[in-house]
């Protein structure tokens, strides 16, 4: 028989277990998915470090210990990633959320600050992150969200109706532009395409090139593979005056703006910064 384990004990093993296979956040990691077992938040749980785990806790916690073992990202194993007001289901199958796309919305939502009745295409909507933000904080009437993937597709469509809003965002399979009906305008598009070059895959963390979906990530040789395409594809998918956002890699800002202005199509290009200071996102409007 073995002893019981304190709450305590078993995250300061399973920490130590994380640590040892390359996990970086090992021990907070190790938290989170031991207060999921106990339906606890982490802080209430430090209230119970003395509590004796029980047999039935013990074995619905260590599968899911192995899966972050094996790098499976923690937000995969709890099915949710928070992106500004919204709790996003994710899973195998759909790019998770980051905090620089909170900055993307961020941008995009001062700009619409004024205005009202706007209509957005997010493409590649992942896990519909952008879109469903922009339209339950801005200004914005409907949205249209679109991506290749259709496994994508379906975490976006459980989230649209997470956040209730089914009547107001449309969702549709296929490439880029593809699924717009002839004429469709809209005054904003905004993307968070792939743009990891294929020579960066080295350096990526095993959680994101093992397990998120390829085609959310790369971008062929340079990572401008798809933004080639978005920048002029947008410009007949934009009513005059409208905004096309998008999120870049680093090093891709200088790049893209020159992409902007080869179509000569767009006005006043700006490049906006991350939080951690690097140029991040390029916006442009549609000359009229
Ligand atoms: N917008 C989501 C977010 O910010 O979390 C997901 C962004 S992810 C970096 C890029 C998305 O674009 C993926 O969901 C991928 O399936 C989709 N995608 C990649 N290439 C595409 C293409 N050519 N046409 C449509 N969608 C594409
Ligand atoms: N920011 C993601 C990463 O670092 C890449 C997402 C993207 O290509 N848009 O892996």
């Amino acid at each position: 028989m073995t002893e019981p384990l304190t709450v305590l004990a078993v995250m300061l093993r399973s920490a130590d277990y994380l640590t040892t296979k390359g996990v970086e956040s090992a021990r907070l990691d190790a938290e989170y998915l031991l207060a999921h077992v106990l339906g606890l938040g982490r802080l209430e749980m430090y209230l119970q470090h003395e509590r004796l785990l029980e047999t039935g806790e013990l074995d619905r916690f260590r599968p899911l210990l192995k899966r972050r073992a094996q790098r499976e990202p923690l937000q995969y194993i709890l099915g949710r990633q928070g992106f500004r007001e919204l709790d996003s289901g994710v899973g195998a199958g759909v790019l998770i959320p980051r905090p620089e796309t909170e900055g993307l919305v961020e941008v995009v939502l001062t700009w619409a600050e004024g205005r009202e009745g706007l209509q957005v295409l997010d493409v590649g909507t992942g896990s519909g992150a952008i879109v469903l933000s922009l339209l339950s904080e801005g200004p914005f009437a409907t949205g249209v969200g679109t991506d290749a993937s259709a496994a994508a597709l379906d975490f976006a469509r459980r989230n649209r109706e997470g956040a209730d809003l089914q009547s107001r965002l449309a969702l549709r399979c296929g490439r880029l532009f593809e699924t717009l009906e002839p004429g469709e305008r809209f005054d904003v598009i905004v993307a968070n395409p792939p743009y990891v070059a294929e020579s960066d895959r080295v350096g990526l963390q095993a959680e994101v090139v093992d397990w998120e979906p390829e085609e959310a990530l790369f971008a062929g040789s340079d990572g401008l593979a798809v933004l080639r395409e978005i920048v002029p594809g947008a410009v007949a998918a934009l009513r005059p005056g409208g905004l096309l956002a998008l999120e870049v890699g680093v090093g891709q800002a200088g790049p893209v703006v020159d992409l902007v202005g080869s179509t000569g199509a767009y006005d006043d290009a700006r490049v906006h910064k991350d939080l951690a200071g690097k140029d991040r996102i390029v916006t442009a409007t549609l000359a009229h």
